[in-house]
């Protein structure tokens, strides 16, 4: 097995997670934040710029990036959800936004009321707009491995959105396994084939845990050589379409597992389980890391 060294995590607990949470204080968003600043994780995910009325968890954004302390060696991103999502993320001095697109048409016309169609060429526009302020933009492709709605989503749709991103000239990309439906095999496919038609893309993964292979998807996609993954703090942030379930990957559950493999990810695990903590706490709900719960592997208990 040929791991890679070392890979890049993005945290996404403050933005993905805690979308996916009953509201909390602003005060707790910044702690959150600024917890895990210092964890050494080098990209967060830090807030999305959407609408107050539609997504009241982020209606604070604006205040939440302007206290937070912004650690210079890390890379701080937001999601924007269109045009004047991607202005506002600007005009608050993020250069990293991330734009979404499902997969699935069906998912796609119930999350924004758009054909996938639309949503690109919305992000065409964020696109130009980005780099003509030297901004750069990640375009996530959500759904990619299924759909609530729609069940599997064939390999060949997938390729062809997040394609036609590329075209259009998206500085990186993700897939996001948005309810859990991945495996070992299907990200084998997925990224066999997205591999063989753009070879030189950075491509970013998210997997969710809904269905217990969250980490068997990543061992899955390490073996692919792939490097760049999204993982939650305590797996903040639970499945919108499933009450209950559970959605994000733990952060410091995969970097529990791949640093004992020989994977670098460049962030101390005991300070990412206090992080985890802490996020339980704020949030007021128990969360679904088991490392969180059970401790790291070297952990010992009195004789
Ligand atoms: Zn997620």
């Amino acid at each position: 097995m040929d791991l890679p060294q070392k890979i890049s995590l993005r945290e996404v607990g403050p933005r993905d997670g805690l979308q996916n949470e009953d509201p909390v204080p602003t005060d707790a968003k910044v702690a959150l934040l600024d917890r895990l600043s210092v964890t050494g994780v080098k990209r967060i995910e830090a807030v999305s710029f959407v609408r107050p009325d539609a997504i009241p968890q982020m209606a604070d954004a604006d205040e939440v990036w302007k206290r937070a302390a912004k650690a210079p060696d890390i890379r701080y991103s937001a999601l924007v959800p269109n045009l004047r999502g991607a202005i506002r993320a600007m005009d608050a001095g993020f250069t990293e936004l991330e734009a979404v697109v499902s997969a699935s048409e069906t998912h796609n016309r119930k999350n924004v009321n758009r054909s996938t169609g639309q949503s690109l060429d919305e992000i065409a526009e964020i696109i130009a707009m980005a780099h003509e302020r030297d901004a750069t933009v990640q375009v996530i492709v959500s759904t990619a491995w299924g759909c609530p709605y729609e069940g599997d989503v064939p390999v060949e749709r997938t390729v062809s959105v997040v394609g036609r991103a590329i075209t259009d000239g998206a500085d990186s990309t993700s897939f996001g396994d948005t309810t859990g439906m991945a495996t070992p095999a299907r990200v084998r496919a997925l990224v066999g084939a997205f591999r063989a038609k753009y070879p030189e893309q950075n491509l970013n993964l998210h997997f969710h845990n809904t269905r217990g292979t969250g980490l068997a998807n990543v061992l899955a996609a390490l073996e692919l050589g792939v490097s760049d993954f999204d993982a939650s703090v305590g797996g903040l942030g639970g499945c919108p379409y499933a009450p209950g379930a559970t959605g994000n990957i733990a952060t410091e559950e995969l970097v529990h597992m791949v640093e004992d493999m020989g994977v670098d990810t460049g962030i101390d695990l005991e300070a990412m389980i206090d992080a985890a903590a802490d996020a339980e706490r704020i949030i007021g709900r128990t969360l679904p890391s088991q490392v969180l719960r059970a401790g790291p592997r070297t952990r010992t208990i009195p004789a």
